[in-house]
This record gives C-alpha cells, structure tokens and sequence, in this order.
C-alpha cells in the first residue's frame, strides 16, 4: 500500500511511504520494536516537517486505536488516549461536569501532537497546553511501555517533546470544574500609546488581531468567564458585527461572540469544532518572548509592516503563563506570543519570515515548534536553556535514535 500523507496545510508532503494504523498497543509496540525510524503522525496541523520520518522511516497514526476517554469525576482527572483530538476530549469532559483551562485557537488538534509541540491558547495567568499533563505513557524504541509522571525528575522533559522519546500513547490531565465564558469583539485599537499589560489582562484569555496594514490593531478579542467581573474596555470601540480573525473571512465559523454566555469549549477556541476553521490555504510562524518586551517587539513589528503586511492574512498577539517544560516555548517565563497566519507560498513568505525574525532578535524570541521558522538551529538551541537536559534524556530513552527524524536532529544538535 503506498498513501501521500500530506499536513493539513498541504505545504509539507511526508515522505514515509505508508501509513501505519495499528489496531492495537501490542501490535503498535510491535511496529516500533522493529522499526529503525518512527515518528507519530497526531492529525498534521504543524507547518514543518516535525512529523517527517524521512524516507526509510515508519510513520504512524493512532487513530485506528480505542479513543479512550477516562474521567474521574472524584480525582478531577481526564485519561485520553493520544490520538483523541481536543473538541473530543473537551464533549466528554464537559458531559462530567469538568473542564480543561484553556484551549488552542482550533479543538481539532490532536492531544498528543499539541502538547508536544507547546501548543498554547491565551491568557496571562494561563499556561500552555502542557502545563495541566500529569502522566505520559510512552511505547519505547524497544516496544516497552513507560509511563512518566509528575515527580519523576524526568517529567519536565516528558511532556513538550517534539515527539522524541516514544510514541504517547495516552496522557492524564489535571480538569477543573465547568465553567462558562463569554465572548466579546472591540474593534481600532491603536498601537500608540497601547497598555499592552492591562489589555491582555483585561479579561481571561485575551487576543489583538492585526494585517499590519495599519499600526494598530482591528480587532481585540476578550474571552470572559462569567464568574468572574465584566471587563471595562476602553481602549476600543464594541464590534457591531460577529467577527472571524482572518480579514473577509465568513464568521459563521467561529465561536458565539456579542458577550452570549456558553460552556468553556465553545468559546475558548476562535473557531467551531463543527466547523472547519478555513480551506488551510496557508502557512503559519510563531514566536514566544518574554512578556516585557511586548511593546518594543510589536514596535519592532510595526517598523517592518511595509514587509510584513503584503503576504500577512493576519497576526495574533497572545500571552502564555511561564511553565517547567524543557522544552516548551513558554519555558521559565510569562512571554507574549506573536503569531503570523500568512498566505499559502512558501517562496513569497520565508524571506519575510526571516525579516521578521531580524526585527524580534533583540527580544530573545524562541520559535513555535509547529510552525514554520529559520532561525538558525544553534541560535535556537541556545534559547532554550534546558536544551542539553532533553537531549541526554532522549538519548537515555532511545540511544539508537530512533524517533529522532532530521528535524528533531537539527535541534538537538550533538
Ligand atoms: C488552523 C491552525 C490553528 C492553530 N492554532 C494554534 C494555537 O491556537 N496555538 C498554538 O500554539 N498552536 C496552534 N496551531 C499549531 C498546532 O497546534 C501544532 O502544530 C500542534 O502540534 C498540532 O497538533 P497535531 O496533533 O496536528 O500534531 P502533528 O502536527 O501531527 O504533530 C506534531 C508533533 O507531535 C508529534 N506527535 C503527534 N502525536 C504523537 C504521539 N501520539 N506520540 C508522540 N509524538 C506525537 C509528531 O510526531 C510531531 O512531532 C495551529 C495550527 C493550525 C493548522
């Protein structure tokens, strides 16, 4: 049998000549033990090759495997199977009467995949996606299982791992009681004289849309949970239509705004589970720093728009709470997050990611691991400070490298 498996955004053919849909852990455990190279496929929404086995390597999909959804209702604790995506997990801990924290822009992503890759929502006092994982368990190089949990001096590497130690086969998540938000659009906010910490904490998860075309922003987005205060704003004026992040964009796609309370999932990401978000005509960049240099870095921003603004669909600034993962782009600081939804070709879009990466070189910015970027590899190592403790704990767990592909390589370096 021989499948193009392509990423959701078709920029990225992978060049594994099949894949592999084991029905069952032991015959998962099987494929691997007798694999040289194997990555996990989650459901393809990275922009680079993370997930690329190279051409002699097994790639692998869970999806074939029991969906496993396990809430304990008295622990406040959720056990999902790795291949289950967010809008899923997020039903059926809703049904119980639970909740996650918060969620990426889009629920179709899957578990395993996002928090590999330090997938994150918004939020000052909210952390990545991995922030709320207590246990990993893993299918090793040799086909053994392996389960790493919060404690186990290996745990702040286990989580954020860009998919090198194992194949995660489930993960256990920390829940929270449901809770219900409310979503609300102002539109003109200017980038002059911006308080960029009282906006983005002005509500509970909080994200500034911009083309770049003008030095502001279009619109500001407050998700408000309802126990908690309404939100004075008044740096912008209230939308008077329902809004989509993209510009022209349909917003019958996204989540209820005009402040109608609902259930935390259907109002934390940006866009509908029933729904997909858009046609995946394009390319993503993303790149966390820390959180007090936002204003001199969206000023950076605003000096290079001329660029920036011709190949932009839209850029999203966000913030994310500091977490221990070794990896994770949030690592061991509150950092804002500027991200860039640019149009589908990848020859007009790279020299200006580049330029973008000029412009944010002065805020230490670490990449999105998802998403596409070229800073050089060693400058990216050395803006990871844990870097080398990952690294000996993926050569720990798989000395002959074997879930280790060319992207994965590159960053490790050694
Ligand atoms: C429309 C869109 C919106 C997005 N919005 C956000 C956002 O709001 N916030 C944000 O931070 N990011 C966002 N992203 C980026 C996205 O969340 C990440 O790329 C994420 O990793 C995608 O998850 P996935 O399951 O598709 O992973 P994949 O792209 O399939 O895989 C990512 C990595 O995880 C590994 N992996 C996957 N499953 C497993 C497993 N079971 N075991 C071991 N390794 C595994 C893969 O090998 C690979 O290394 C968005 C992407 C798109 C396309």
């Amino acid at each position: 049998m021989t499948d193009t498996v392509t990423n959701w955004a078709g920029n990225i053919t992978y060049s594994a000549k099949e894949l592999h849909r084991p029905h069952s852990l032991d015959a998962l455990a099987a494929l691997v033990a007798a694999s040289g190279k194997v990555r996990v496929l989650g459901s393809g929404h990275s922009f680079n090759t993370i997930a690329d086995p190279g051409d002699d390597g097994v790639l692998l999909s869970l999806t074939a495997l029991p969906a496993a959804v396990d809430v304990d209702t008295a622990a406040r604790t959720v056990r999902v199977a790795g291949g289950v995506r967010y809008a899923e997990l997020a039903r059926r801990v809703h049904e119980r009467g639970l909740a996650l924290p918060n969620m990426a822009s889009l629920p179709h992503i899957s578990v395993a995949g996002s928090v590999a890759t330090g997938t994150h929502g918004s939020g000052v006092t909210n952390g990545s996606l991995a922030s709320v994982v207590r246990e990993v368990e893993l299918i090793t190089a040799d086909g053994s299982p392996l389960t790493i949990g919060r404690g186990d001096g290996r745990f702040d590497g286990a989580v954020t791992s860009l998919g090198a130690l194992g194949v995660v086969t489930a993960l256990t998540l920390d829940l929270e009681p449901a809770y219900e938000v409310a979503q609300h659009v102002f539109t003109e906010v200017p980038l002059a004289g911006l308080d960029f910490g009282a906006v983005a904490a002005s509500a509970y998860s909080v994200s500034l849309f911009t083309d770049w075309a003008e030095p502001g922003f279009r619109h500001v987005w407050l998700k408000r949970r309802t126990d908690q205060p309404l939100p004075g704003f008044p740096w912008g004026t209230p939308a008077t239509r329902a809004m989509h992040p993209v510009p022209g964009m349909p917003a019958v796609n996204c989540t209820e705004q005009f402040g109608v309370p609902g259930p935390w999932h259907e109002r934390l990401p940006h866009f509908r589970a029933e729904f997909t978000p858009s046609s995946g005509a394009e390319l993503q960049s993303e790149y966390l720093l820390p959180r007090e240099h936002a204003l001199a870095a969206l000023h950076a921003l605003d000096a290079v728009r001329g660029t920036v603004a011709p190949v932009l669909q839209i850029c999203e600034v966000r913030t994310v709470a500091a977490d221990a993962q070794w990896l994770s782009p949030a690592y061991g600081r509150d950092s804002v997050a500027l991200h860039f939804t640019w149009v589908a070709d990848t020859a007009a879009v790279l020299p200006v990611v580049r330029r973008v990466e000029e412009a944010l070189d002065p805020f230490d910015p670490r990449p999105h691991w998802g998403k596409v970027f070229t800073m050089d590899p060693a400058v990216v190592r050395a803006r990871f400070p844990r870097l080398a403790d990952f690294r000996a704990l993926a050569d720990e767990l798989d000395p002959a490298g074997t879930f280790r592909n060319a992207f994965v390589g590159e960053v490790l370096g050694g």
